[in-house]
């Protein structure tokens, strides 16, 4: 086990201990993170659903399919070049969204794994994990694509989440699923250079 294991699973045990806020009650799995923790690339979630809950993993329900999916598409692997957390490691009775409160007791936890694994770009998937960093008055479809710098001066992007493109079929040019694309292939383009 490498030292950036060691310091992770040390991280998620004490996620596993977590009784900060009342979701600690209706959980069943803490959702800690999947992938590789030397990636490039941590792209984070919002919050678990019922199959993230029930596995533990995160993105492995319909949405999270079609997440792996898009980045198979690209080129990319979630496997291998992805590390992949949540803005809340429990998940919201009936996969409500997070409070405030929730997300700010859950904070240090993704804080601290953003410390640890060091990528080189975080993805905010979904308008939860971007207005978790970017403030709340922010529209998911209007900054998608667009890149900035957070915390301490990393590279960041947004794309729209994959339970929203679900619910939206064309493939056409410009439509939310061609978008997420080409924002995926900015990605393999950036971390290709990095
Ligand atoms: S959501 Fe976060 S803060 Fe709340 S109980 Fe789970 S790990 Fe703790």
């Amino acid at each position: 086990m490498s030292e950036k294991e060691r310091k992770l699973e040390e991280l998620r045990k004490e996620c596993l201990k977590c009784d900060k806020c009342s979701l600690c009650n209706t959980r069943t799995n803490i959702v800690f993170s999947d992938g590789n923790c030397d990636a490039k690339i941590l792209l984070i979630g919002e919050a678990p659903g019922a199959d993230e809950d029930e596995t533990g993993t995160p993105f492995v329900g319909r949405a999270g399919k079609y997440l792996t999916q898009l980045i198979e598409e690209s080129g990319l692997s979630r496997k291998n070049d992805f590390y992949i957390a949540n803005t809340i490691k429990c998940r919201p009775p009936k996969n409500r969204v997070p409070s405030d409160e929730e997300k700010n007791l859950c904070e240090k936890y993704l804080l601290k794994q953003i410390e640890i694994v060091k990528p080189k770009v975080i993805v905010l998937c979904g308008a939860t994990s971007a207005k978790s960093f970017l403030g709340d008055k922010i529209k998911i479809t209007q900054i998608r694509g667009n890149w900035y710098k957070i915390l301490d001066n990393i590279d960041a992007t947004v794309i729209l989440h994959p339970s929203f493109l679900l619910r939206k079929h064309s493939e056409e040019e410009g439509s939310a699923r061609w978008l997420t694309r080409q924002d995926i292939l900015k990605i393999k383009q950036f971390i290709s250079k990095v």
